[in-house]
């Protein structure tokens, strides 16, 4: 099957960057979002970062124009949706919501479209059963920022076909992207492995093992991580590393996985992480 046309869903931090990485490989996209307000921010990112390859020598003025020129908008996903061969749903982290995006798009798209979701810890397969096309649902999990990180987990359903494997699979190398399968299960493969990790750091410090900055150091120094869990987790943010464990916990039935009541409380107080410029080290100065 030929796949020339992508529809983008959710213009914010993942989506831009989804979209950026298909119009720059040649593929006409059309982004969505639910305002116009967020699409012109998704946009003015996909620029600033166009920009910044600019400068850096990797794309040309050309390519930069050409690439901005395959990206066309929606707020209605309803009408965008018939001209898409995939959609990538990029949206807020909800079952509920991406639930009623699937069905709408479901219902709009073509039969032979196939629908994919960039969630990091809801079942596809969950994802897959509100729809009509349960085959042609897949997770295309892509990795924070896109346009740079190699790495696409795709996340076979329960009844996702080879076929749609195949070709999502192919899509991915053609971006440059090294694709990996995963079976879904909760957390897929990079956050079973990488949040019980952030986790078992949060407990070092909940148990003054060692401070914050020497935990840290231990990984980075000790097992080459570029960056130790707790900056990691100021990254991501502590109430996504929370909202993961409890996934993990929930899914998997077992006690191993469940959050760190340190992390627990940062989140009750709002430290977040950088988002709130407070977590396991301060960014109010930055
Ligand atoms: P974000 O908050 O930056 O962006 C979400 C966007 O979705 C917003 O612009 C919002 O307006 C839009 N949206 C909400 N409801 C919508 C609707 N009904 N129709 C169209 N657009 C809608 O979130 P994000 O960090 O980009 O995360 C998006 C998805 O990617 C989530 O499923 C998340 O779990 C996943 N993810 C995030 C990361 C990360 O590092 N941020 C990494 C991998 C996967």
């Amino acid at each position: 099957m030929e796949i020339n046309n992508i529809m983008v869903i959710g213009a914010g931090t993942m989506g831009n960057g989804i979209a950026h990485i298909f119009a720059q490989n040649g593929f006409n996209v059309t982004l969505a979002d639910v305002d116009n307000a967020r699409i012109d921010a998704g946009m003015a990112t996909i620029g600033g970062n166009l920009d910044r390859q600019v400068k850096k020598e990797t794309i040309t003025v050309a390519d930069r124009d050409a690439t901005l020129g395959r990206i066309s908008r929606a707020t209605d996903l309803k009408s965008a949706a018939p001209g898409a061969d995939l959609i990538v749903e990029a949206a807020t982290e909800n079952f509920g919501l991406k639930a009623e995006i699937f069905r709408a798009i479901d219902e709009a798209a073509t039969e032979r479209t196939i629908l994919a979701s960039n969630t990091s810890s809801i079942s596809i397969t969950q994802i897959g059963a509100v729809t009509r096309r349960p085959e042609k649902v897949i997770g295309m999990h892509f990795f924070n920022p896109v346009p740079v990180m190699k790495l696409v987990e795709i996340i076979r359903g329960y009844a996702t076909s080879d076929e749609t494997y195949a070709l999502v699979r192919g899509l991915s190398e053609r971006l440059g992207k090294t694709p990996v399968e995963v079976r879904d299960y909760p957390g897929f493969i990079s956050n079973r492995i990488l949040m019980p990790m952030i986790n078992e750091a949060i407990y070092c410090v909940m148990e003054s093992v060692a401070s914050i900055e020497d935990i840290d150091t231990v990984m980075k120094l000790g097992m080459a991580h570029p960056m130790g869990p707790l900056t990691l987790a100021d990254f991501i943010g502590l109430d996504v590393c929370l909202a993961i464990m409890e996934v993990l916990h929930k899914g998997l039935g077992d006690d191993k996985y469940r959050p760190c009541p340190l992390l627990r409380n940062m989140v009750a107080a709002g430290h977040l992480g950088r988002k709130s410029k407070r977590g396991f080290f301060d960014y109010s100065a930055k």
